[in-house]
């Protein structure tokens, strides 16, 4: 039996909705792509959950240059972010990820901002905006605010969202000359989630990394990096289990997570070295 909902609104305003979330007071949910959320309350997550629609909000789509900025609007759907030529131009790390992300119809329908207010720590968005050093843009009743998304994941499913605010947009630098971006990870289905990844941009001010699927939310490689920026491949790959904490799952032990992190930053920098 599918549980009934408490209510539904559609917002046509960011304001709109984030001060119905502050009447709600922890009641009401925002639904974009409604593909991890509706799952969520099928399975009885939800409790009574009244449902606040942002599909409708125009100031929430878009994909457009600001100044030396790339901004994303958070109801962009996965799949518009695969193949916009801005995306590809400055930010290919993304038009790499989303073959990687689920199945066609999930990515017809799933957003950035959803992706990322979700949090899932084996999702494959949270760890390239991590890795491509992003502000996340906020809005709730009290105004706008942008936190870097290295502040933005704090556990598995939390982050730093007030229960009244929603994100509004993701903010990247753009992608220097001669950058490379690359994102490699194992699953074991195609479209199943990673039992483990990684996203690494190489820029002329350091190399960032970050591990997916390995830990309680996307993981900067700390101690990768610094081996990395300092020319050290060997002390790099060494550095892999300092950098990450996976748990075991029905999926796969912490140690074959592991395993795989190191595999896969290896492959890595084959791929940098080719
Ligand atoms: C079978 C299946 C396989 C999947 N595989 C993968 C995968 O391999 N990799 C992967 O990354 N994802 C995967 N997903 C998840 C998919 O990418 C979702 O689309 C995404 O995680 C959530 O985006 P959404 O827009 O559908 O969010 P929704 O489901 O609408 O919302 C998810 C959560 O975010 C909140 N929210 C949504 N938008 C905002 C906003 N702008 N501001 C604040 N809060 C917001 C909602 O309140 C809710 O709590 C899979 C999903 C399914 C069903």
């Amino acid at each position: 039996m599918k549980p009934t909902l408490a209510g539904y609104a559609r917002a046509s305003t960011i304001a709109e909705a984030t001060a119905w979330l502050a009447e709600a007071d922890g009641d009401a949910k925002v639904i974009a792509g409604g593909q991890s959320l509706m799952a969520a309350i099928n399975m009885g997550l939800g409790g009574d959950t009244r449902l606040i629609d942002i599909n409708g909000i125009e100031a929430l789509k878009g994909i457009r240059l600001e100044g030396d900025r790339l901004v994303i609007g958070a109801l962009t759907r996965h799949a518009e972010l695969g193949r916009h030529p801005l995306i590809a131009e400055h930010a290919p790390l993304l038009t790499r990820a989303v073959p990687l992300i689920a199945h066609e119809a999930i990515r017809t329908r799933g957003t950035i901002g959803g992706s990322l207010s979700h949090a899932d720590p084996a999702a494959e968005l949270p760890a390239c905006v991590l890795a491509l050093d992003a502000l996340i843009r906020i809005s709730g009743p009290g105004g706008e605010r942008e936190v870097a998304a290295d502040d933005f994941f704090e556990d598995v499913y939390v982050t730093d969202l007030a229960q009244d605010e929603i994100v509004t947009a993701i903010s990247l630098p753009l992608a220097a000359a001669k950058e490379a971006q690359l994102i490699r990870e194992l699953s074991r289905r195609a479209g199943d989630f990673a039992l483990a990844g990684i996203a690494l941009v190489r820029r002329p001010s350091g190399h960032r990394v970050a591990f997916f699927g390995t830990g309680p939310r996307p993981m900067l490689g700390r101690s990768v990096m610094a081996a990395l920026d300092a020319g050290d491949l060997a002390a790099a790959l060494a550095a892999v289990p300092e950098d990450i904490d996976p748990q075991s799952d029905p999926h796969a032990s912490a140690a074959y997570r592991r395993h795989l992190a190191s595999v896969l930053l290896r492959r890595c920098l084959e791929d940098l070295a080719a």
